[in-house]
């Protein structure tokens, strides 16, 4: 097991920059998840680590040593993919055994090994099958267990669960977790998937066109998101975006006058005339009772009902501002149920209010 630390690495295809300015330090047996939206620079970061790719500039550290000029093979990191990459001749058991014999590691070692590792993936039973005689999930699986197998000091994975279907990725995603929590390997995961993002890091790592925006733990970034893009990137449904101007008793939101309160205005040290764009997540939006016009005071919004999507435990809300085309994500009760065309008036929590600029 090993740090695994990067220092202001860039890398260019021509004069494409992919990534810049990526600097940060894993401790040994950490799990860190990089995320970010397609083409933000995240298999590029992976690829980088594992020798498949060369940094233009800066130093990469894989435990004390430097390993920028260090081919793949020796950096003792093992890789899973996507699309598994198993051998379709082999069995589960060569597949997974396969690293190892590479290495000429002693026979006996290796059956032993493979058990192990085969009990631990609950792949025991599939030992002699053949790749195309097992699901997708189990394929992962196989293809995880080859990694586990070489007894990595890193583990990278490259959205190791996008081909499985969503039950499959829920089930998948909770063994990982639990694998790591038991084997310790130091593990950076990508995605563009921000539950899992979530759900399995201990840090998160979120880049946007190349470059970091945030690092920190799943719930501070969610509490404290640095910037616009990591506050609508991190949450489903994402934190609502609503463009406001402020005014000297509060802001106009598409005509409608929101008034905060004055701590909250100190503290975010706000100019006249300014435009803002301001975000609150779903959860932090309440339906006032009863909903009339006659009623609503100014620290409310008045919103018009498109979509209602009951989901059990909860309903989710899809509103617009009357008069503009922002839309608002709204997270009530299972029994609150209103129906398309209601108007309804919104208590924002506004000490949960993020403004932007
Ligand atoms: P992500 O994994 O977040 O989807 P990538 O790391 O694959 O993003 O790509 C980051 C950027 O680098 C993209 O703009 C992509 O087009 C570019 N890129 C990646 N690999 C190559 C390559 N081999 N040649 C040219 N451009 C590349």
């Amino acid at each position: 097991m090993a740090n695994v630390r990067l220092e202001d690495i860039k890398r260019k295809f021509n004069n494409v920059t992919a990534i810049e300015d990526i600097t940060f330090e894993i401790p040994d047996g950490e799990f860190w998840v990089l995320v970010g939206p397609s083409g933000c620079g995240k298999s590029t970061i992976l690829r980088t680590i594992a020798g498949l790719e060369t940094a233009t500039s800066g130093k990469l550290f894989i435990g004390d040593r430097l390993v920028n000029n260090i081919p793949a093979r020796q950096r003792d990191v093992a890789m899973v993919f996507q699309n598994y990459a198993l051998y379709p001749h082999m069995s589960v058991s060569q597949n997974i055994g396969f690293g190892l014999q590479m290495r000429q590691v002693d026979r006996k070692i290796i059956q032993e090994r493979v058990m192990n590792v085969a009990r631990s993936l609950s792949l025991d039973h599939l030992l002699d099958r053949k790749p195309k005689q097992l699901s997708g999930g189990q394929q992962q699986r196989v293809a995880l267990g080859r990694a586990i197998a070489r007894e990595p000091q890193v583990f990278l994975l490259d959205e190791p669960l996008s081909n499985l279907d969503a039950q499959l990725r829920d089930d998948t995603r909770a063994e990982l977790k639990q694998l790591h929590q038991e084997l310790g390997i130091t593990t950076i995961y990508v995605t563009h998937d921000q539950v899992e993002a979530m759900t399995l890091a201990d840090k998160i790592v979120v880049l946007n066109r190349g470059r970091i925006q945030q690092i920190g733990d799943p719930q501070s970034i969610y509490a404290s998101p640095a910037n616009q893009m990591v506050a609508s990137f991190l949450g489903s449904p994402p934190m609502n975006i609503l463009p406001a101007i402020y005014e000297s008793n509060g802001f106009d939101v598409s005509g409608q006058l929101l008034t905060i309160p004055a701590v909250v205005k100190e503290k975010l040290q706000l100019r006249q005339g300014h435009s803002y764009d301001l975000g609150i997540r779903p959860e932090h939006i309440f339906i006032n009772e009863p909903p009339t016009r006659q009623e609503v005071n100014e620290s409310q919004l008045i919103v018009e009902v498109k979509v209602v999507e009951p989901l059990g435990r909860e309903t989710l809300i899809r509103a617009g501002l009357p008069g503009s085309a922002v839309v608002l994500n709204i997270q009530v009760g299972g029994d609150v149920r209103p129906r398309p065309g209601d108007r309804l008036s919104l208590q924002l929590d506004l000490n949960q209010l993020f403004v932007f600029n």
